[in-house]
C-alpha cells in the first residue's frame, strides 16, 4: 500500500514539545501526526493510506462505532535504543492479534503488513517526539470503528483504520510501587464472548469496576471468571502470574475469556528460561489465599505493555484482603522486569527476535 505524505502545516513549535517531552505523563500529549486507511466494501477494500496530520474526525452520527461500538485497538510502543536508533516490540504479534479481534468483532482482516508499515510510517514523521526523560516511550494506538452510516444491525461495510501516537513517561517514578487491588463482583467476560478480543466494549463494562477499586483506594480491578466466580483471571488491562517457593510459577490460561498479552507470551518464554516452571492452568481465589498466608506463594506480578511489570502488593475484596510475600516487589518480579526492559531498550541481548529496529 502507498502512503500520502502530507505535512502537519503548524506543527507544536520545538520549544514547547520539548517541555512537554520532559514531562510527558500516560495517555494525555499526542505527536503531530496520524495515520488513517479506509476501507469500503464497494470499492475493494482498503485504499487511501494517508500519514497526515492528527485531528478531529469527521463521521455520520449514524456511524456504526457510535451506536454498536464495533471498534478494536492496540497498544504497542517504539523505544530509543541505546544505540540512538528507534525499534519496536514484536510489533507483528500485535498486528496478528489485531486481525483475531477483527474476527471477533465481524470486522476485515488489515493486512499484517500495511499494519506494521502504518506504525513505521508515523514513527518516522513524528521522529522528534520521542520523550527525552528516563524510561520514555512513543505509545502506539492502531485502532479501527466502522463508520458506515447505518443504523440496522449487522456488520458495517465500511470502516477506518488509525494511529495515534502519545508519549509516554516512565509508568513509575522511581521503580515500579506495588499495587493494591479490588476483587470485583462484576464480571469482565463470559465464555463465548469478547474477552480474548482487544474491543473497547470490554473496557466500557470494566470502567463500573474500575471506579468502584478507585473509589476504595485500590490500584486496579481483579476480575474472577463469569461462570463460578472462582477462578483468577486478569486485572481491568493486565494479565497476571502467581511465583510459588517451589520455582512454580502459575499464569491463567487463554480460554478465551482473557485477553492474550504480547507481555503474558513474553514472560512465560523469558521465565523459562530463568528455569522456573511456568505453567498455564487455573487458579482459584480461595486459593490464592491460602498460599499468600501459609508462604508458599512468593509474589504476584501483573504484566502488559503499558506498565510492562508490575508487583501485586495486597488484594482485598467483600471477604477482607491479604498481602503477598512482605508486600514489597518480589525478587524475580524485578528480576524478570529489568530483563525485559532491557530487550526493549536494546540493552540485553534480543535472542527472540522480537525488536524489530527502525532505523
Ligand atoms: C492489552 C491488554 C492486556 C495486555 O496485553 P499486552 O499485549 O501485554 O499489552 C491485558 N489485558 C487486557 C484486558 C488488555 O486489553
Amino acid at each position: 500500500m502507498d502512503f500520502t505524505r502530507i505535512l502537519h502545516p503548524a506543527p507544536m513549535p520545538a520549544a514547547e514539545r520539548d517541555a512537554a517531552l520532559a514531562n510527558p505523563g500516560f495517555g494525555t500529549l499526542f505527536s503531530d501526526h496520524m495515520v488513517t486507511i479506509d476501507y469500503d466494501e464497494a470499492k475493494g477494500g482498503w485504499h487511501n493510506a494517508v500519514v497526515g496530520p492528527r485531528g478531529p474526525l469527521s463521521l455520520d452520527p449514524s456511524a456504526a462505532v457510535l451506536h454498536y461500538a464495533q471498534e478494536i485497538f492496540e497498544g504497542l510502543k517504539a523505544y530509543k535504543q541505546v544505540d540512538g536508533s528507534t525499534a519496536l516490540f514484536r510489533p507483528d504479534a500485535n498486528a496478528r492479534r489485531f486481525n483475531a479481534s477483527a474476527d471477533r468483532l465481524a470486522m476485515p482482516h488489515l493486512p499484517e503488513e500495511t499494519f506494521l508499515e502504518s506504525i513505521r510510517q508515523l514513527v518516522a514523521a513524528d521522529r522528534d517526539w520521542f520523550p527525552s526523560v528516563e524510561g520514555g516511550s512513543l505509545y502506539l494506538r492502531p485502532f479501527m470503528i466502522a463508520t458506515e452510516a447505518f443504523l440496522g444491525v449487522r456488520p458495517a461495510r465500511q470502516y477506518k483504520f488509525i494511529v495515534i501516537a502519545s508519549p509516554a513517561g516512565s509508568y513509575f517514578k522511581g521503580g515500579p510501587k506495588p499495587v493494591s487491588i479490588w476483587i470485583s463482583d462484576y464480571t469482565r467476560a463470559a465464555p463465548g464472548g469478547t474477552g480474548a478480543a482487544k474491543c473497547g466494549g470490554n473496557y466500557a463494562a470494566s470502567l463500573v469496576p474500575t471506579g468502584e477499586a478507585f473509589a476504595r483506594g485500590h490500584d486496579q480491578v481483579l476480575f474472577l471468571d463469569a461462570v463460578e466466580r472462582k477462578w483468577v483471571e486478569e486485572l481491568g488491562g493486565m494479565n497476571l502470574f502467581f511465583v510459588f517457593d517451589d520455582g512454580r510459577v502459575i499464569t491463567p490460561p487463554l480460554t478465551g475469556t482473557i485477553l492474550p498479552g504480547i507481555t503474558r507470551d513474553s514472560l512465560i518464554q523469558l521465565l523459562r528460561e530463568e528455569g522456573l516452571t511456568v505453567e498455564e492452568g487455573m487458579y482459584s481465589i480461595d486459593q490464592w489465599r491460602e498460599d499468600a498466608a501459609s508462604g508458599k506463594l512468593l509474589e504476584t506480578l501483573a504484566c502488559g505493555t503499558a506498565a510492562v511489570v508490575t508487583p501485586v502488593g495486597k488484594v482485598a475484596g467483600p471477604d477482607g484482603e491479604f498481602e503477598i510475600g512482605s508486600g514489597g516487589p518480589g525478587q524475580i518480579t524485578m528480576k524478570i522486569r529489568e530483563k525485559l526492559v532491557g530487550i526493549q531498550k536494546g540493552e540485553v541481548a534480543d535472542t527472540h527476535g522480537w525488536v524489530m529496529k527502525l532505523g
